[in-house]
């Protein structure tokens, strides 16, 4: 099988026991269809579907390399249900080894597009599409799992995340992120931006989702693949698709987190450590005009730890600068 299209997509083209690496087609009304690679494992008896998509952001990749990793090393033989990959959500971003699709087909911000819009821009009409096939794929009985990591300008804690979204299916997305094997659990906070992300979308349709962040830095670290194969298999037995050991459900304190943004331009400055403890007003860097004059001095927004840092030192005004976590009190 070469290619599939979006919207004829069904599980029943791939037999029973077999791995595939086919192409996932969207085509009309995409102005510019476009076919990214998708991985199907389908085991030898029914079950449920683990969807995994990664590089939504064209610079993060941590999670094409684990969907590889997971996918190569399932044993269909032992599965129930489907394990499918999408490990190259963005294809534009990824090509242009950019965050967003690049300037000269619209620009846009991927993960700020859904649920999308047909009659739109290239990246408005391919999240629409995306947002069609997840949602028309999967049940409430499934899981949609989003990879992302910290990209090529920051650098994250691992977390897994899940999204507030006041109805059944957030209990269960915070088992699955409790079950995930990734010890800071992130309560994604409500913001116009992440209600516009492809898991947050996903997760309001009743669909049990999480996302996880890791190192990023444009880098790959083994660590971390290693990590997001675990956390995907033991979400995978959890939902009793794979014969793995029941994985270790103990709770784990769930986070919030809070962001500061920078406030100008300029080079930024920090000697602040990656899940360093920081009191409220404490300052955490400096943003310097080239001349060497102190244009900014950034602080902690509330007391907590440090989940995530601003790398890339060329700054502008409004780029997120921290992340602080805070621990929940429920
Ligand atoms: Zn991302």
């Amino acid at each position: 099988m070469t290619s599939i299209s979006s919207t004829n997509f069904t599980l029943s083209s791939f037999p029973p026991g077999t791995h595939t690496w086919t192409h996932l087609h969207f085509g009309a009304p995409m102005r510019v269809p476009v076919t990214v690679p998708l991985a199907v494992a389908r085991g030898v008896s029914d079950g449920p579907t683990c969807l995994v998509t990664a590089l939504v952001h064209g610079d993060e990749f941590e999670g094409p390399a684990a969907i590889a990793d997971c996918f190569n090393t399932l044993d269909v033989s032992n599965l129930s249900g489907t394990f499918m990959g999408l490990p190259v959500t963005n294809p534009w971003a990824y090509a242009g080894q950019s965050r967003n699709t690049p300037d000269h087909y619209d620009g846009l911000n991927l993960a700020r597009q859904f649920p999308g819009d047909v009659t739109g821009s290239r990246t408005q009409q391919h999240a629409a599409l995306l947002y069609n096939w997840v949602t028309e794929t999967l049940t409430s009985e499934d899981v949609f799992i989003d990879l992302h990591s910290a990209g090529s300008q920051y650098e994250y804690a691992s977390m897994v995340g899940y999204h507030p979204t006041g109805d059944e299916s957030e209990s269960r997305s915070l088992v699955l992120a409790q079950t995930f094997g990734i010890d800071n659990i992130w309560r994604i906070p409500e913001s116009p931006s992440s209600t516009r992300t492809f898991n947050s979308t996903v997760a309001r349709t009743g669909i049990p989702t999480v996302g996880t962040e890791v190192r990023g830095c444009g880098a790959l670290r083994e660590s971390d693949v290693a990590d997001l194969v675990t956390g995907l298999r033991n979400v995978m037995a959890h939902q009793s698709m794979l014969p793995d050991s029941a994985p270790d459900e103990k709770p784990r304190p769930v986070h919030t987190t809070h962001q500061t943004s920078f406030a100008s331009s300029g080079l930024f400055r920090t000697n602040v450590d990656l899940e360093a403890s920081v009191s409220a007003g404490q300052t955490l860097g400096h943003v310097y005009s080239l001349k060497g004059e102190l244009v900014e001095t950034v602080t902690a927004p509330i007391g907590g730890v440090i989940w995530a840092i601003r790398r890339f030192a060329s700054v502008r005004t409004d780029d997120l600068a921290f992340l602080v976590a805070t621990q929940q009190s429920n």
